[in-house]
């Protein structure tokens, strides 16, 4: 059922800098679309260089205080500030399936509870901060990095930005968070959650606006380190505009990650878990399984199953009860996706299942598998972030490793196997920063980042935590 939202969460024309919700010195809005319906369900303003500049400095002025914060005074106000998100569960979920479309049912799950697992994980490793290392006459303490700038995409925005914002305030770090352009509206609910649980003025601050708003807070001079999660393309040029400065970078960016069935796993469980795990959040995950690793002998009965799994998958109103799958967030992914369905079928794949899709009005698209893919193909090797499973056959496990690590990505995937140490085994040579051996579920305390070009550093936990550290070696 559609909850209702009050008009202020949707319709948000201030800033929140320092504390306190501040005026916009910029005339420019974001319109929020609904992707399911296309009609503009909301708006924000679009912040101006001299907001982002007044939120940062706010945040440099904050620093002073919090970074010398007790742990026990940190964690309570992360406490308080997860009691607030815990209350607005159904707000959070609600503003994020009107923003770009996750299913109700999923949003609860994926885009308010698990943010909140986020933040336990987070406060659960601050005991590391606590005392510090020693080695011989050495004492090594972990000390805030300084003022981060948090950026984040749209499609788990409260994920994202309660990774990064619960892990900086945990070290002592204070933030400006810039979210995506395409889903400000939920990051103004974090900031309602922040205020309500006292977090000190500055700690906490939220602008907005795109592609330049980004680039202008990454680049401040105040600003000690950037953490991004997006695309690599964007990634790269955070890394490069970091460069002047050496200012720390952290980058959560693509995947391309591989699903190994060996011969002997659980062919059943393999394959419908990995059509489940490409098709969340309508295949808008940096994580997702998108390449599905299988014996060659074994193709036909692996595309058997996938057919099967492609009838339990629904397309539709987010806000149905039983949708499984919403629009895409936005036309741009809609048409990009198209492109790689195009080009899947031009360079030879064949299509192993297809769902068709009605909806005349909204981002709606056509989940489909394809068979026999090359891994050399385009649908192999770039990021599609959409409903698009590749099945590429191997003839030896050799085979199988060598096309699972040829990638310019490694960020996620998975290995099966009915013998769990040679699945292990497998696992350890797969070149990416998440294995799941045989269905293991995702840990919200682990560390999580990508191999080569998805990424640099770890969010999530004690060792996201430790990210937004600096170490100091004290000789007594
Ligand atoms: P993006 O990388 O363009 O934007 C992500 C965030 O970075 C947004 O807040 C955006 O305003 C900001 N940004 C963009 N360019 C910037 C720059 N040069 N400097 C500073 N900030 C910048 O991602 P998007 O537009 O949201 O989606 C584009 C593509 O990114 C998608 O097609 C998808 O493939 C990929 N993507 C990946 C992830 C992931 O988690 N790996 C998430 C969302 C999107």
């Amino acid at each position: 059922m559609r909850t209702l939202l009050d008009s202020e969460l949707l319709h948000r024309d201030q800033l929140y800098v320092n504390g306190r919700w501040t005026v916009s010195n910029s005339t420019d809005r974001i319109e929020v679309e609904n992707p399911a319906t296309e009609q503009v369900v909301g708006t924000a303003p679009s912040s101006s260089p001299d907001d982002i500049d007044a939120a940062v400095e706010s945040a440099a002025v904050a620093f002073d205080s919090w970074s010398v914060s007790s742990v026990s005074e940190r964690r309570a106000v992360l406490e308080r500030f997860g009691a607030e998100m815990i209350s607005r569960r159904e707000e959070l979920a609600s503003l994020v399936t009107h923003e770009m479309g996750t299913p109700i049912e999923l949003s609860r799950v994926v885009q308010a509870d698990l943010p909140v697992a986020v933040l336990q994980g987070v406060l659960e490793s601050m005991a590391s901060l606590e005392q510090p290392e020693l080695i011989g006459n050495s004492r090594i303490y972990r000390e805030p990095v300084g003022v981060v700038a948090a950026i984040t995409p749209w499609n788990y925005p409260i994920h994202q930005a309660v990774s990064k914002l619960a892990a900086a305030l945990a070290a002592g770090c204070t933030v400006v968070l810039k979210p995506s352009e395409v889903t400000p509206l939920s990051a103004y609910l974090l900031a309602d959650c922040a205020q309500a649980a006292g977090v000190p003025d500055g700690v906490v601050n939220i602008v907005t606006g795109s592609r330049d708003a980004g680039a202008h807070l990454a680049a401040h001079p105040l600003i000690d380190a950037v953490s991004f999660t997006g695309s690599t393309n964007a990634g790269r040029h955070i890394m490069s505009a970091a460069a002047d400065t050496i200012r720390r970078v952290s980058l959560e960016l693509g995947g391309k990650s591989a699903n190994v069935l060996l011969e002997d796993g659980d062919l059943e469980q393999a394959v419908r878990r990995g059509v489940q795990h490409v098709m969340e959040n309508s295949g808008q995950t940096c994580t997702a399984w998108t390449r599905m690793i299988v014996p060659a002998r074994l193709q036909d009965e692996v595309v058997d199953v996938i057919r099967d799994e492609f009838q339990n998958i629904v397309v539709g109103d987010p806000w149905d009860v039983g949708t499984t799958m919403g629009p895409l967030a936005n036309r741009r992914q809609k048409l990009q996706y198209e492109r790689y369905v195009t080009s899947g079928r031009q360079e030879g794949a064949k299509v192993a299942a297809h769902r068709r899709v009605t909806p005349t009005v909204g981002h709606f698209v056509e989940p489909i598998a394809f068979c026999d893919v090359d891994n050399r193909m385009t649908i192999a090797r770039e990021e599609v972030f959409g409903p698009l499973l590749s099945v590429i056959p191997y003839r030896d496990e050799a085979e199988a490793l060598r096309i699972a690590n040829d990638s310019i990505y490694g960020l996620s995937g998975a290995v099966w196997s009915s013998d769990a140490e040679r699945a292990l085994f497998f696992a350890r040579r797969m070149q990416t920063g998440q294995v799941s051996v045989n269905g293991g579920k995702f840990n919200p305390a682990a560390p999580f980042g990508g191999f080569r070009q998805s990424g640099l550093g770890r969010e999530l936990g004690r060792h996201g935590l430790e990210d937004f550290t600096e170490m100091k070696a004290v000789q007594l």
